[in-house]
C-alpha cells in the first residue's frame, strides 16, 4: 500500500498539469536548489508571493470538541479566542489571485470567510466560485465532508476541481450524498497519481505522497507543496512513523517546512491506553526523530491536527514550552507561510 514513492523531492521535480479525468500531463521542471529560507514563517499577509494560509489546526472533532466538557473544551467554549477550526490549509496565489484548499472540513463556512480577503469576489451576492480548487487527503470526517457546502443546497458550485486519489474519487463518485455533487456538476473529480505533482501556476505545484493511515473508505495522502522558494510537507493525519516506508527522515530530505500530525502529545495523555494502539505519532516521538534535522539543517517543523486532549493546545503550557525549547512549533490559526 505504502511504498511506491519514488521521489526524493530534492532529486526529481515533476510537475503535472491535469484537467482531464485520469489524465495528467507531465512536465519535468528544472532542478535549481530552493532559495534559503531566512524567514521561517510570516504572520502578516504578504501580497506578492505564493503562500500558505492556515485555516485550521485541530483534529476532526474540533475545539471545543463536539459534546465534550473537558477543561480544554470548556476553556475554548468560554473564550472563543481559544477555539480552533479543523485542520486545513489554503494555498494563496497572488497574480491572479487564487485560493486552493487542502481538505474541505465541516468548518468550511468559517474557513471560506478566512480566505475571502485573499480572493475578493466581484459578485454582489453569492459567489459560486469562492475557491479555485480543493485537494483532499482522505475520507475521514474532518477532511472531506465540507464538500457538501459546494452542493445544490448551499453554494451550488460549477465544476469545482477536486484533486484526490483514484480510490477517493471512486468513493465520492459512487456514494451519496457526494455522488450528487458529481452528478450535478458541482465538483469535477481529478484523480492524481502518487508522486506526480500538479502544477498550479505561479511557480507552485502540489505533489501527493502515500500515507499509512486507517483506510476504511479510501487511501490517505499527504502533500508536498512546492513554491518558488520553499518546499512544504503537509501530513496532518498518519499512522506512527515506523509504519512509513521509506522512513520519514528520508522523505523529508529537501523539505524546508514540515507540517505534521500532532494529534497527541505524549503517552501520558491517554491513561490506560496502549501507546502502540493510538495510531498516530506522538509529538514527543516526532521531536526525538527530527530534532537533529531541526537543529543542524534548519528544518522547520509545525504540529497540527491536535486532539482536544492535547496539553500543547495552548500557549504558556509546559508541553508548549518543551516543544518550543526543542526548536519545534505548534501551527497557529491564520498563520501564513511563504512558499
Ligand atoms: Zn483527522
Ligand atoms: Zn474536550
Ligand atoms: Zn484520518
Amino acid at each position: 500500500m505504502f511504498g511506491q514513492i519514488s521521489i526524493p523531492w530534492n532529486d526529481r521535480r515533476l510537475a503535472a498539469g491535469g484537467a482531464a479525468l485520469l489524465v495528467l500531463a507531465l512536465v519535468v521542471n528544472g532542478c535549481a536548489e530552493p532559495a534559503p529560507a531566512p524567514d521561517l514563517a510570516e504572520r502578516v499577509p504578504g501580497s506578492d508571493r505564493p503562500r500558505l494560509l492556515v485555516l485550521g489546526t485541530v483534529q476532526d472533532g474540533g475545539l471545543p470538541h463536539a459534546g465534550c466538557a473537558c477543561s480544554h473544551c470548556e476553556r475554548a467554549r468560554n473564550d472563543r479566542d481559544d477555539a480552533r477550526l479543523i485542520a486545513s490549509l489554503a494555498i494563496l496565489l497572488p497574480n491572479p489571485r487564487e485560493v486552493h484548499l487542502i481538505d474541505a472540513t465541516p468548518d468550511l463556512r468559517r474557513q471560506l470567510d478566512r480566505a475571502r480577503p485573499h480572493r475578493p469576489s466581484s459578485a454582489a451576492g453569492l459567489d459560486r466560485s469562492p475557491v479555485d480548487g480543493v485537494f483532499l487527503t482522505h475520507a475521514h470526517w474532518g477532511h472531506y465532508t465540507g464538500l457538501g457546502f459546494f452542493g445544490f443546497e448551499a453554494i451550488h458550485a460549477r465544476g469545482l476541481p477536486v484533486h484526490c486519489s483514484p480510490t477517493m474519487a471512486e468513493f465520492l463518485a459512487l456514494n451519496g450524498p457526494w455522488s450528487q455533487l458529481v452528478e450535478f456538476g458541482n465538483i469535477q473529480l481529478l484523480p492524481f497519481e502518487i508522486g506526480r505533482s500538479i502544477a498550479l501556476g505561479q511557480g507552485v505545484s502540489v505533489g501527493p505522497i502515500q500515507v499509512p493511515h486507517r483506510d476504511e473508505y479510501a487511501d490517505t495522502v499527504g502533500f508536498v507543496i512546492e513554491g518558488p522558494g520553499r518546499r512544504v510537507l503537509y501530513v496532518p493525519d498518519t499512522d506512527s512513523w515506523p509504519a512509513w516506508t521509506p522512513p520519514l527522515t528520508e522523505m523529508i530530505a529537501g523539505i524546508d517546512v514540515a507540517i505534521l500530525d500532532g494529534t497527541f502529545y505524549s503517552a501520558d495523555e491517554l491513561p490506560g491506553r496502549d501507546v502502540s494502539s493510538i495510531g498516530h505519532p506522538l509529538i514527543t516521538d516526532t521531536m526525538d526523530l527530527l530534532e537533529r534535522l531541526v537543529r543542524e539543517r534548519g528544518l522547520s517543523v509545525y504540529f497540527t491536527h491536535l486532539n482536544h486532549s492535547n496539553p500543547a493546545l495552548f500557549a504558556e503550557t509546559p508541553a508548549r514550552r518543551e516543544i518550543e525549547s526543542r526548536g519545534f512549533e505548534v501551527l497557529s490559526e491564520s498563520q501564513q507561510i511563504p512558499l
